[in-house]
């Protein structure tokens, strides 16, 4: 059974905040974070709640950054929006304690799934917000806030983000692009098109000259002697008489209306009805017209399921731990231990037959990208077409994330044309009947012998697809 962390600043009155997160770092590494449940964070202070929640997700380890952060407070503090629950103090006792583990359970299992949680470290700031969405396996809504320079936050993944937010709007818009996030739409903001802030006051101001002091006053319609004046022209004392025709008005909507208003300028003397409208940044202090603002679409999301997997196994590598889980794809090392023993072997018997198949398949990241849901279906069938064309003695090998090795043992390179042949064509149609698309397949075939260096032929394949 792990444990929950309590993380306790010594001194919280430390105006130096960079101090303060270095002896936090180091509290941190010096704890076994694969040993425990969630971080528990007990502070009164704001300021230092906040720097242990940034100082735990802006770590680069998963077993760190992924793990639930619990906030031990008496008050209703608006900073659990920031972390994963809040509990009162007086209440935590054991079963409290106990009910959290269980809580959170299932988020340390997928925690678990990535390879090498703890040591490993995501630099990646795309993949780290991917991760901490798709390990709560939940919707991130945005809130709105004087806090944030957008108006818009995404607590639940923000606080990994250095102060400036635009990079948090970058990210959620990239990963939404490589389809890894799907979006709802939530609402939509204007923000100043210099700067992205939210803050922008807007003024009616005269279309004349420009100034902002104008004042309005409602037009008054007489319908008995059909003349129309602005307000103040009507109003004797208590009264409102017709400066026309001297008749007392009674009720509108019987004897007269308000057709519109009318404004004048306090500057220029110019009446006019319609106003012009500009708008002030509070921040850079830019004006423009409401048009030249920007218009942005603030929208909650989620990871896909490609999202979902892109999240465990990582960006780069989703191919082929797809192709991993129907085949046995070896490492490159062992790969080419194989071919040692395969050209030893042939040496030495003379008799037998293996071949070396090189394939490439271009422009494969970006069919991540259009198959978008279907990707891992469509990947599975790659992997499916792949696994009939080879034998349980034949070995394969992801040179990287397009370019596949082969060992065809006991076969020679006529037969082992005809089986690279048919995975060709196998896969051409699968592209073709899920995407309109040819996928552009390079293949390269030798016999496996003392002459064979796997190296130089990926180059000379590469070279004759440059030619
Ligand atoms: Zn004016
Ligand atoms: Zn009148
Ligand atoms: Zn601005």
């Amino acid at each position: 059974m792990r444990k929950p962390i309590q993380l306790k600043l010594e001194s919280s009155s430390s105006p130096l905040i960079n101090n303060t997160e270095c002896r936090l770092i180091s509290e941190i590494n010096s704890i076994k974070s694969d040993s425990i449940d969630y971080w528990i964070i007990q502070e009164s202070d704001q300021d230092t709640i906040k720097e242990l929640i940034h100082a735990i997700r802006r770590h680069p380890a998963p077993a760190v950054y992924l793990r639930a952060i619990v906030l031990l407070s008496n008050q209703n503090d608006s900073l659990k929006l920031y972390v994963d629950a809040q509990r009162d103090t007086n209440i935590f006792d054991q079963t409290t304690s106990d009910d959290l583990s269980s809580k959170f359970e299932a988020l340390n299992q997928w925690i678990e799934k990535i390879p090498n949680p703890l040591e490993h470290s995501d630099i990646n700031i795309s993949l780290k917000a991917l991760r901490l969405i798709a390990s709560r396996d939940t919707e991130i809504t945005p809130i709105m806030t004087t806090q944030a320079h957008s108006g818009y936050d995404y607590p639940a993944i923000s606080t990994m983000f250095e102060k400036d937010d635009s990079a948090l709007f970058d990210t959620l818009a990239f990963l939404e692009d490589q389809r890894l996030l799907s979006s709802r739409f939530v609402t939509k903001t204007h923000l100043c098109g210099q700067c992205n802030s939210a803050f922008i006051n807007f003024k009616e101001t005269c279309p004349d000259c420009k100034s902002e002091n104008i004042k309005a006053d409602e037009l008054i319609h007489h319908f008995k002697c059909a003349y129309t004046g602005e307000f103040s022209e009507f109003v004797f004392g208590d009264e409102l008489i017709c400066p026309k025709c001297d008749r007392r008005l009674h009720h509108i909507g019987v004897d007269y209306d308000k057709p519109s208003s009318i404004f004048r300028c306090g500057n220029c003397a110019n009446s006019f009805q319609e106003p012009e409208i500009s708008s002030t940044c509070f921040s850079c202090g830019r004006s423009s017209k409401p048009e030249n603002l920007t218009l942005q679409t603030i929208n909650a999301f989620s990871a896909t399921s490609i999202g979902h997997n892109a999240a465990i196994y990582g960006l780069e590598s989703l191919f082929s731990n797809i192709l991993e889980t129907e085949l046995n794809l070896f490492t490159h090392t062992a790969f080419k231990d194989f071919i040692k023993i395969e050209v030893s072997r042939t040496e030495r018997y003379k008799i037998t037959n293996s071949t070396f198949v090189i394939a490439q398949f271009t422009n494969l990241e970006s069919l991540y990208v259009s198959l978008g849901k279907r990707a891992e279906e469509v990947f599975s069938e790659l992997s499916a077409i792949f696994k009939s064309i080879l034998r349980q003695s034949d070995i394969i090998s992801a040179r990287n994330e397009s370019v596949f090795f082969m060992i065809l043992t006991e076969t020679d390179t006529a037969q082992a044309k005809i089986a690279i042949d048919r995975l060709t064509s196998g896969v051409t149609q699968l592209f073709e009947n899920n995407l309109d698309y040819s996928p552009k397949i390079l293949t390269r075939i030798e016999k496996i012998d003392g002459q064979l260096d796997v190296e130089k032929s990926l180059e000379l394949l590469l070279e004759n697809d440059v030619h």
